[in-house]
């Protein structure tokens, strides 16, 4: 079969890496390489860079109308291939494809969307002072930025990053992950079509330690905005810190679940209960991989929620009817396996999954994963303490408020929590009690565009969303006028 080579788009124009080396990319669901992407090199980020300052002053001046009607334009072509792109997604990342269409392409339009109409409508600020002065804070683009997104949900957190960067006035050099580097390419070659300036947003394709490294490293790079591990981000930190760069870093999470005996349990709660473990094979890092449920509910709840996790299709990610897909890579399934194993030696039970699944056909050689529930292990067990990022969740019981606050909060991450109650006095005491950034009551992955998103502790810094991710890519300027 021929393999599709990807381009970077530097300066406008698609090419291929300086060097001619390249990266196989493989699908999921059979194993296969189905694709290569630009293993660029340094060189290759410095021709982004490079271009990306000769076209910022401009686009940095041209009216957040015109920037608007350009994302805009670049929302309405992705989404009249909103099939095409979900199909692609779904072979680069082993998603569902019934996923793709209905959370990660159409969220990416809304990206688009959202910021584009964001631009128009931000406010600037100013503070009258009695002593007959006036000030007014100026927000200008920051120059040349860099967006670094990764594999599990691509296209999603690429748009949701580059959409903020360009429509704040800065010119973008992005990186997506080389695991799934296909739709961020396709949106490229829609960004020549829906006219944006050469040189504004720049794509260039390649490994994390390589091209990632040459883009945080690089003098001309005023921020990054990095999404992935925690260990990634702590070494953007580290290059960043000396250069004086603004990071926002959006890292790892081991986020809690927390089920109350008063629960409303629905079977539509239930359902977002096991979405909560389980969306995306588990590889969203929202999802909730410690389900900590109150002791005297404990075992009917496990009953109801291991029937319906038993329930859910691991299948061939182009049918419809397939609940999860394949996991990203031969790597992360013998990562997400060995956790497993792992969980067997700290003595966890493990109540359903815990083994690969062979299917047939053309997903023979494909990397499955049976969703997978453990009980038995204490909070600090290393399989309740590490991100697995795959599809696993454990069981702990809980007795009362104290103790369901402490369990939650014992971990190193901080990034979001969901609690199922009917009391609205305890979902509001306990929601502010929890160390996360971002607090579901009832609900989960309930998403408003405006609100700010992102973790404490080793789950990042900085937020992302709305006004926040305005304010990143701007640097302010204070005017104080006395008159
Ligand atoms: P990763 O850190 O391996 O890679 C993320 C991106 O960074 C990729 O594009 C990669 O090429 C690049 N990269 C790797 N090393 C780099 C370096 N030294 N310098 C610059 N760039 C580098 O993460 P991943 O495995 O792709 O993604 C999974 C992780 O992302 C999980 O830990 C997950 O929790 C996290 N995540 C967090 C959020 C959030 O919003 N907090 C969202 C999605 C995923």
């Amino acid at each position: 079969m021929p393999r599709t080579r990807l381009a970077n788009l530097i300066d406008g124009r698609l090419q291929g890496p300086l060097d001619d080396h390249w990266i196989d990319v493989h699908e999921p669901a059979t194993g296969a390489v189905f694709a290569q992407c630009p293993d660029s090199t340094a060189a290759d980020v410095h021709a982004a860079v490079y271009a990306a300052q000769r076209a910022a002053p401009g686009w940095g001046a041209t009216s957040t109308d015109e920037r608007a009607r350009l994302i805009n334009r670049l929302a309405d072509l992705l989404e009249a291939r909103l099939d095409e792109f979900a199909a692609l997604e779904s072979r680069d990342s082993g998603k569902p494809v019934a996923l793709a269409r209905r959370l990660d392409i159409p969220r990416a339009v809304s990206n688009l969307r959202f910021f584009a109409a964001a631009i128009v409508a931000w406010e600037s600020q100013s503070h009258a002072m009695e002593a007959g002065a006036i000030n007014y804070t100026l927000r200008h683009p920051l120059g040349v930025v860099g967006c670094i997104s990764p594999w599990n949900l691509p296209l999603y957190l690429f748009t949701w990053k580059i959409a903020p960067a360009l429509a704040t006035g800065n010119a973008v050099v992005a990186k997506p992950s080389e695991i799934t580097p296909c739709t961020a390419a396709l949106l490229g070659e829609l960004s020549i079509e829906a006219g944006f300036p050469p040189g504004v947003l720049n794509i260039v394709q390649g490994r994390g330690p390589t091209t990632g490294q040459a883009i945080v490293e690089h003098p001309v790079i005023k921020a990054i905005s990095f999404t992935g591990s925690t260990r990634t981000g702590a070494s953007i930190a580290a290059t960043a810190a000396p250069q004086f760069k603004k990071i926002s870093l959006e890292l790892g999470g081991k986020n809690p679940a927390i089920v109350f005996a008063d629960a409303d349990l629905t079977d539509e709660h239930m359902n977002t209960i096991v979405r909560s473990g389980f969306s995306n094979q588990g590889e969203i890092c929202l999802c909730g991989s410690r389900l900590l449920v109150q002791r005297s509910i404990y075992e009917n709840f496990r009953e109801c929620y291991l029937a319906k996790v038993q329930a859910l299709r691991v299948g061939d990610p182009q049918d419809t009817s397939s609940d999860l897909g394949a996991v990203v890579s031969r790597e992360h399934f013998d990562k997400v396996m060995r956790c497993i194993a792992q969980a067997r030696e700290e003595g966890g039970r493990i109540l359903c999954g815990g083994d690969a699944i062979k299917l047939g056909g053309r997903c023979a050689d494909g990397w499955f994963i049976a969703p997978t529930v453990i009980e038995g292990l204490a909070n600090d067990a290393l399989t309740n303490q590490q991100e697995i990022f795959g599809p696993v969740v454990t069981l702990i019981p809980f007795d009362d408020d104290a103790e369901a606050i402490a369990l939650a909060n014992g971990t190193g991450y901080g990034l979001a929590a969901s609690l199922w109650t009917r009391d609205l006095s305890r979902a509001h005491r306990l929601g502010a009690q929890l160390e996360f950034g971002i607090v579901w009551i009832n609900c989960w992955l309930l998403r408003d565009l405006r609100t700010p998103f992102g973790g404490s502790k080793q789950s990042g810094v900085g937020r992302e969303g709305g006004v926040e991710a305005l304010r990143f890519f701007t640097e302010p300027r204070n005017i104080c006028i006395h008159y």
